[in-house]
């Protein structure tokens, strides 16, 4: 198979698609299982996937160890020259790598240029870091000093979710490699072709080889990579039952674990707020990327009379077109469960307001994955769409009288991602933003992903480890801070350290 093999029914692509390793600089078509593709789009084939085989996974292992030797040695400013040009490639191939990731995912293609810009973001962060404070020392006794310095930590892996097949890996994989490790990439099985994109553009940039590798395939090779005793760290996003037992895998064997879940997430609106920042900020956040984004509205906590806004939402809803404002689902599975999750919430005696089930599929994609936008209200909070991460364009709005009831709603939530306030009041905002429990905060945000160098991460079943992963929560992640003592000369006046 060629890397370069089109799938039949999709002329209209431009992006090579076939998925192959990334091991030793090389791509490799692994004599591990095969399988087919599909877009959400129309269920058309786009290309095969190959998984690594344990051989070849235990080769990437071997030859990222041996590529850490030299890259760690290799000066901060230099590691910082391979990721500019890298981000120079990403932008004057960003429609390539946006058309990937939007075949794959299911997503607009707006939403991947969106998603392809933060991932840019992240490589901008890991380019400053040349010019950041990443050590320093301290005369601590007299002739005595004291010096830290950032060390890389190895051979370092991450394993990668559907939704953001570039800017997920991109979160990882800047900073890890600026800060001196040699990286893994195991992306999800859904989506394998948009991190092949962007492995062609690493080793264009001029990573000598070993330096960054990628290993397709499913679980056994995520089992394979985070028991193997030469991997220093794994960074996981994805859903929360995996990433638990990632987390415990990893941790158990003596790693340095990170691992980002599912989500729950709450956006509540008072009667002050504005109505047009309000209905924007919520439609965007429940539908964009047709809610299959960790950080997607899911319950809309309504404080007291907010009818106004209730109705201007579901309008806006409704306007949505398929196929042009909102991409398609990534499975069949999700319209499955979507469509049973709504069916459930109608029994248990939700009001379903805008009926997302048995949409009309946009002309000539029928076969695709497709989902309205839905609203359901008068939730209760002991039903399963307010507890349960749907992972799909569905909002369930649950009516209370007082701020302190929303806040407990958000409090008992299993999750802990992001919670945003819709408010004009500075006090509301405040005093919303000091009691939640989520870990990313918005006021008046739909979606409140924080920008580099603010780090990115949530709380509570959302996340297992400590720290966040992008930003100064990354580069603390993929590094440890040597601590070095020094003395060159006896003093006069020795105390207890001369
Ligand atoms: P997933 O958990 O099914 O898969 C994530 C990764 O784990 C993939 O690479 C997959 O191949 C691998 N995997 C699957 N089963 C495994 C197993 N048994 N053992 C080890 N590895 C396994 O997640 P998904 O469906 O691809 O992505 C959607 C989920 O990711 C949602 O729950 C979403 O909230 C979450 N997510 C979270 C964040 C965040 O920042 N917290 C960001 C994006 C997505």
């Amino acid at each position: 198979m060629s890397r370069h093999e089109v799938g039949p029914s999709l002329a209209w692509s431009t992006v090579p698609l076939g998925a192959m390793s990334l091991i030793g600089g090389e791509w490799v078509s692994s004599p591990g299982a095969s399988r087919s593709v599909v877009s959400p789009y129309n269920g058309a084939v786009l290309g095969e996937l190959r998984e690594a085989s344990p051989d070849d996974i235990s080769r990437a292992i071997e030859d990222a160890t041996t590529a850490f030797r030299e890259w760690r040695a290799v000066p901060l400013k230099e590691r910082a020259a391979r990721l500019f040009e890298f981000r120079t490639l990403l932008l004057a191939n960003i429609d390539r790598v946006s058309v990937s990731a939007a075949l794959e995912s299911g997503k607009t293609f707006g939403e991947a240029k969106a998603e392809v810009l933060k991932a840019i973001e992240v490589i901008e962060f890991a380019t400053s870091l040349q010019n950041g404070d990443l050590g320093g020392a301290i005369e601590v006794s007299r002739g005595v000093s004291c010096e830290y310095r950032r060390e890389p930590l190895g051979v370092v892996v991450g394993v990668t979710p559907f939704n953001f097949p570039a800017m997920v890996p991109m979160w990882m994989i800047p900073i890890a490699l600026a800060v001196g490790n040699s990286f893994i990439l195991k992306p999800s099985d859904k989506v394998p072709f948009t991190p092949c994109v962007l492995g062609d553009l690493i080793k264009e940039a001029g990573f000598p080889p070993g330096v960054f590798s990628i290993v397709q395939g499913g679980s056994s090779a995520v089992e394979q990579l985070i028991t193997d005793p030469r991997v220093q760290a794994v960074g996981f996003v994805g859903s929360s039952p995996i990433a638990k037992t990632v987390y415990a895998r990893a941790t158990s064997g003596g790693k340095r674990a990170l691992c980002l879940g599912g989500a729950k997430n709450h956006l509540i609106a008072v009667p002050d707020a504005d109505p047009d920042i309000t209905v924007d900020g919520v439609v965007a956040s429940f539908t964009g990327c047709a809610g299959q984004r960790c950080m997607a509205a899911s319950v809309l906590v309504a404080v007291g009379d907010v009818d106004h806004i209730i109705d201007r939402i579901i309008k806006k809803s409704s306007d949505i077109v398929l196929g042009r404002d909102m991409g398609a689902l990534i499975d069949k599975g999700a319209v499955v469960r979507l469509t049973n999750a709504v069916a459930t919430a109608a029994r248990d005696g939700a009001r379903v307001r805008l009926d997302g089930r048995n949409a009309k599929p946009p002309a000539g994609l029928e076969g695709g994955n497709w989902f309205g936008p839905s609203v359901l209200d008068d939730v209760r909070p002991s039903m399963e769409c307010s507890c349960a991460e749907l992972f799909g364009p569905v909002l369930s709005i649950i009516r209370v009288r007082t701020i302190d009831e929303a806040l407990e709603l958000e409090r008992n939530s299993a999750y802990g991602n992001a919670l945003s306030v819709f408010t004009t009041s500075g006090h509301v905002a405040r005093y919303v933003s000091e009691r939640a429990t989520s870990g990313m905060i918005g006021v008046n945000v739909g979606v409140p992903v924080p920008r580099e160098p603010f780090s990115f991460g949530g709380t509570k079943d959302s996340k297992f480890g400590s720290g966040d992963i992008t930003g100064w929560g990354g580069v603390e992640l993929w590094s440890n801070r040597k601590k070095i003592t020094t003395k060159w000369s006896t003093q006069s006046d020795k105390n207890w350290m001369s």
